[in-house]
């Protein structure tokens, strides 16, 4: 079982900026997430729109905002645990277990839940083939 101060599940903006606040208080963290990428919605869905409403930028890609949100809050050193969807989230004694879609179990003293809209995974064609065909698509459950 891995160890963290604090595990969060959700690599979205929300989750990444929470990262940022957890790492100024010196403590260590996990990100979760299926993605392949940190961004949540903004990687999966909309990374070459502009975003308008973020203070102190007039306008700034999805994808800029992002690298960003990475950059800000690599100097505190995350693990990201990509490709990982949190499955159960137990309380046991002082600590809190989380077990993944990839049959890990990491340990932390606090979670942060920053789910969104929840999990993305690709959405699948309902057609047989050889997958020779991809949809850049996704979807929530
Ligand atoms: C097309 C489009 C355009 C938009 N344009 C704007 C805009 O211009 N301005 C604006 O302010 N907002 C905009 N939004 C809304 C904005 O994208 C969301 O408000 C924002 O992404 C929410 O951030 P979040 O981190 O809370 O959640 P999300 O971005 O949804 O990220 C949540 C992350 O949690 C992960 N997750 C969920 N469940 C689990 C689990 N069980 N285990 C591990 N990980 C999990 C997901 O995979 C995801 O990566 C837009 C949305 C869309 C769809």
């Amino acid at each position: 079982m891995e160890h963290t101060d604090v595990i969060i599940i959700g690599a979205g903006p929300a989750g990444l900026f929470a990262g940022f606040y957890v790492g100024m208080r010196g403590l260590s963290f996990r990100f979760l997430d299926p993605l392949p990428e940190p961004g949540g919605q903004l990687s999966a869905l909309y990374p070459e729109k502009y975003i308008y409403d973020v203070a102190g930028f007039p306008k700034v890609y999805a994808k800029d905002l992002v690298k960003g949100l990475v950059e800000q809050v690599a100097p505190f050193h995350p693990i990201y645990s990509l490709g990982e969807r949190a499955e159960t989230l137990e309380k046991e004694g002082d600590l809190f277990k989380v077990t993944t879609s990839q049959g890990n179990t990491y340990t932390a003293k606090a979670v942060i839940i920053a789910a969104g809209v929840g999990a993305f995974e690709p959405r699948r064609l309902g057609a047989r083939g050889r997958g020779s065909w991809r949809v850049r698509a996704f979807t929530t459950p």
